[in-house]
């Protein structure tokens, strides 16, 4: 006999756990399993890697972190060819194409996400994230707003506000913070502290407790009815044969078996939250494949750079009373230079790092996060003091255009002419379409000239870091390719993000944001899914 579910939750980010929680906190008594197709690396589900205290000690090593945790989701083949691959080491034969698990003869590199990842361990990206969560602009949510009124939006926004513990105040006690915040002050009220979904800690107020997926389960994984299956592909979901419009459970695949391991898990609700590129793979598996699937996919372009803080401002930071903006870190300064004598910064080694943002607004249409903190890139090694270096990101919307997407070839078609196009994980290989538009063009320029006078107030370029685009994708912010919307010729799923057609089979994540957004996602992304768990425990009341 098949096993048997109530809830099936694929996927154990920040969605797939925001379900679980309101859905087992509500009703404690339904059944809930989760399947995750990564490993646990830890005691705690889903914890935040960054908890650890090696990584606040040396935030320079997370960024090691980073990049083993993001595998890249569409390899052209170009993109392989080692063209200064000297003596006699093997090279494809002239004209063929090199294909390997992973590549896609199918991706042209123009108009690949190349810097796009997938984060396959439980927690998903939420074991690494940065966690700043910004309400989105009116501008960012006109179109979600069509669907979910503006009202209940913003109470969802709120709530999702404390699922992920958003605070603001947590590093006001930085030295450094309020050194950057003087050298902008031109810019007024624009720059704001970071909304961080983190705690400082109470033990030890050095160090934080950044916001995991364990933060937004809290306590309902003790409950006996939560299952986790780890080391678990979600393959597809099975349509029920007496009825087109259920879902009879999941087609499960254990990754420790050798062979032939699939099975079914049956379930009375299904929720997919595996990441806004494998939640449209798994659909499009499962022979769910409407049109809008994939499209309307809009991803933020991002710029980036470093700067050594200005010296006349590092000069500028008082080594005694009167302390003026300085006050709350007054004795924490002190205390540096006495027990650091020969110490050329007056900066504590433990400061809390600079946590500042601009939001987007209309004649400035981006999100600029000014900060000290580790990514897939930008690590400072030894070159410099990391308590005078800053980092600079901005991040662009892009105009909606259907278009824009991700596509997948189905399976016993290419398997025949093509092999090795599935991806490592044997599901249908994504590939990407996806064009900027001459107004992203223009609107990106814009973006990066705002990026150098900031820089410039600030201080120096780190050598290296100079201001740069980075690969497209790299923003990890995909919207659009499961959006929710109320016409099924332009949306994947409703309101309630339930998808179009469909009794019991709801989708989460970033890919049901319908808007071009410039802001962070997951918030959103959190508030939209609070809506849908409700509709599943009243659907599973009927
Ligand atoms: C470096 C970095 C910085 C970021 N900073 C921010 C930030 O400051 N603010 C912000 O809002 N967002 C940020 N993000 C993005 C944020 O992490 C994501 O928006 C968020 O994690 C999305 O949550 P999710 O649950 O939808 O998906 P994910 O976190 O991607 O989780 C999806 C899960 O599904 C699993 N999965 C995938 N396919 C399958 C399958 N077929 N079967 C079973 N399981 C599957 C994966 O293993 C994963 O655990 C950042 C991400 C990174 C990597």
């Amino acid at each position: 006999m098949a096993e048997a579910t109530d809830v099936f939750i694929a996927g154990t980010g920040p969605v797939g756990a925001a379900y679980a929680r309101i859905i087992l906190q509500t009703n404690p008594a339904l059944r809930v399993t989760m399947a995750d197709v990564g490993s646990q690396d830890g005691p705690v589900i889903g914890v935040h890697h960054k908890n650890s205290i090696k990584y606040q000690k040396d935030i320079d090593q997370f960024v090691n972190v980073i990049k083993g945790a993001i595998q890249p989701i569409s390899i052209p083949p170009q993109d392989t060819l080692i063209s200064n691959l000297g003596g006699q080491g093997w090279r494809p034969p002239e004209g063929e194409a090199l294909i390997f698990h992973g590549s896609n003869p199918n991706q042209q590199p123009l108009l690949n996400l190349k810097g796009s990842g997938i984060t396959r361990a439980v927690g998903g990206m939420g074991t690494h994230w940065t966690c700043n969560c910004p309400v989105p602009h009116e501008n960012e949510r006109r179109q979600l707003e069509s669907v979910i009124p503006g009202d209940v939006l913003t109470g969802l926004l709120g709530e999702a506000g404390t699922l992920l513990n958003i605070n603001d105040d947590q590093f006001d006690k930085s030295v450094r913070q309020i050194v950057v915040k003087k050298s902008l002050e031109s810019f007024g009220d624009r720059v704001q502290k970071m909304a961080l979904a983190v705690k400082r800690r109470t033990d030890n107020p050095d160090y934080v407790t950044w916001t995991g997926p364990d933060t937004i389960l809290g306590d309902v994984v003790g409950n006996p009815n939560f299952k986790l299956l780890t080391e678990h592909l979600v393959v597809k979901v099975v349509i029920s044969e007496g009825d087109p419009g259920m879902i009879s459970g999941v087609s499960l695949r254990d990754l420790t078996k050798k062979e032939n391991s699939e099975r079914l898990v049956t379930a009375k609700a299904v929720i997919l939250c595996c990441g806004a590129i494998p939640t449209p793979q798994i659909l499009f598996n499962s022979g769910i494949r409407p049109d809008p699937l994939g499209r309307y996919l809009s991803e933020q372009s991002l710029t980036f750079c470093q700067v050594v803080l200005r010296q006349a401002n590092i000069d500028a930071i008082p080594r005694g009373p009167p302390w003026g903006e300085f006050e709350p870190v007054g004795d924490a300064i002190l205390k540096h230079i006495e027990d650091y004598q020969g110490d050329p910064l007056p900066i504590p080694f433990t400061d809390p790092d600079p946590q500042l943002m601009m939001t987007y607004s209309p004649e400035r249409p981006w999100h600029v996060q000014i900060h000290h903190d580790a990514f897939s890139y930008g690590e400072i090694g030894p070159r410099a003091d990391s308590r005078v270096v800053v980092d600079i990101r901005c991040f662009g919307p892009q105009e909606i255009q259907r278009d824009n997407r991700v596509t997948f070839p189905p399976q016993d078609l290419f398997r025949q002419w093509v092999p090795g196009i599935q991806d490592i994980y044997g599901m249908p290989q994504p590939t990407f379409e996806v064009r900027r538009s001459k107004s992203d063009h223009d609107n990106d320029q814009k973006m990066m000239a705002e990026m150098t006078q900031i820089a410039d107030l600030l201080g120096s370029y780190l050598p290296g870091s100079y201001p740069q685009f980075m690969e497209p994708g790299l923003a990890l912010h995909i919207t659009g390719t499961t959006r929710i919307g109320t016409s099924a010729n332009e949306s994947v799923a409703d309101a309630n993000s339930k998808v179009h057609g469909f009794k019991n089979l709801w989708v989460g994540g970033n890919g049901c944001i319908p808007d071009a957004t410039a802001c962070n996602p997951t918030r959103t992304s959190v508030a939209i899914a609070i809506k849908g768990a409700r509709a599943v425990l009243q659907y599973l009341r009927q």
